[in-house]
């Protein structure tokens, strides 16, 4: 039933930790008492995201007890997606699921993906049917997915939860995508591949705060909108020539007032509001091509996503340390 030695288990879990301490060993519980007892292997892989806190200690701790906990440890704070990438590379599992820690999303729930995702998709998607969530943060999160398909054309489901399952085959497709900034919800929709969603309850975090603050939130808006669409470049074209057509309009107007009823041009205020427009709407768009192309110059020098400093029990890695209590890696 449990493989611990198996290479390849039945299902890999990929967790991101930045500062989770509190939650890890709650975490842990709740996954083995859903799972331990059902009849496929499975594996954990912590991702620690440059923890400041004790989350490394208390994983490894773990590990040295169960063969089935495998850490991998960041050089720093790389962000969820990057955290999530080094996950996914070493997960070897047919299936893939990844989740949160903080329990908003329910380990019990666990077998349920794994069961659908064996009907024959490649990824599971979940939606959070109640979010625990202030409104506001409700709202914002409203406004921004709602943006984000109509500028990408991506459809990604509204109320998108973090947990989802995908089939090894669909892994490798996404570690294809080479891009640093890297927009996961956006990369999975534009893989394709036969996918579904099924609605989970959402809770609030079982302790600790979020990582995700409105700035990191705006971040990731524009991020995702930047790196998926070249339309705020295409309208910024379209906008510069209804100006243009807007400005000939009324220069006509004032040349033909003047030839026919003499009347000259009024108006300072309306003229310095005209110059204060049109010169800030140049200062935005050139902003907005400078976006692009910082964007291009972080992409073109190909940093590495994330750079790992430790592993502890990964199967794949030769270089891991195993640390299990019974020394047999
Ligand atoms: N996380 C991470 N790196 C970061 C920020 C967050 O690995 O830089 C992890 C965090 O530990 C958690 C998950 O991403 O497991 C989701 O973060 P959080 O619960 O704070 O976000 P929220 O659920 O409030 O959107
Ligand atoms: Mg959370």
């Amino acid at each position: 039933m449990i493989s611990a030695s198996d290479d390849h288990p039945d299902l890999s879990l990929v967790i991101p930790l930045y500062d989770e301490e509190e939650c890890i060993s709650e975490f842990i519980r709740q996954v083995r008492s859903s799972i331990d007892l059902l009849p496929f292997s499975y594996e954990i892989i912590f991702v620690d995201d440059g923890s400041q806190d004790r989350t490394v200690e208390i994983v490894i701790d773990f590990c040295k007890s169960d063969p089935r906990i495998a850490l991998i440890q960041l050089t720093r704070n790389y962000g969820k997606e990057a955290a999530l990438t080094a996950g996914i590379t070493h997960a070897s599992g047919a299936f893939i699921l990844m989740m949160d820690p903080d329990l908003q999303d329910p380990p019990e729930r666990i077998v349920d993906f794994y069961n659908k995702i064996r009907e024959g998709y490649d990824l599971v998607f979940s939606t959070r049917i109640e979010k625990s969530d202030s409104l506001i943060r409700k709202l914002t999160s409203k406004i921004f997915w709602s943006t984000l398909n109509t500028v990408t054309g991506l459809n990604i489901p509204p109320n998108l939860g973090a947990m989802r399952i995908f089939s090894q085959a669909f892994a490798q497709e996404f570690l294809r995508y080479p891009e640093r900034v890297r927009f996961i919800e956006g990369l999975f929709m534009s893989i394709g591949m036969r996918r579904t969603t099924i609605e989970i309850e959402n809770r609030p975090r079982f302790a600790g705060v979020s990582k995700f603050t409105l700035k990191r939130r705006i971040k990731l808006a524009t991020n995702a909108m930047l790196a998926f669409s070249d339309l705020p470049l295409r309208f910024t074209m379209s906008l510069g020539l209804a100006g243009v057509l807007a400005s000939i309009f009324f220069g006509l107007i004032i040349v033909f007032r003047k030839a026919i009823f003499g009347i000259g041009l009024l108006g300072w205020t309306s003229t310095v509001t005209i110059i204060i427009f049109f010169g800030s709407l140049q200062l935005f768009v050139l902003g907005l091509i400078g976006n692009y192309i910082g964007r291009i110059y972080t992409e073109i020098k190909a940093r590495p996503v994330y750079s790992i400093y430790h592993t502890f029990n990964l199967k794949q890695d030769q270089g891991s340390e195993h640390v299990d209590a019974s020394g047999q890696g």
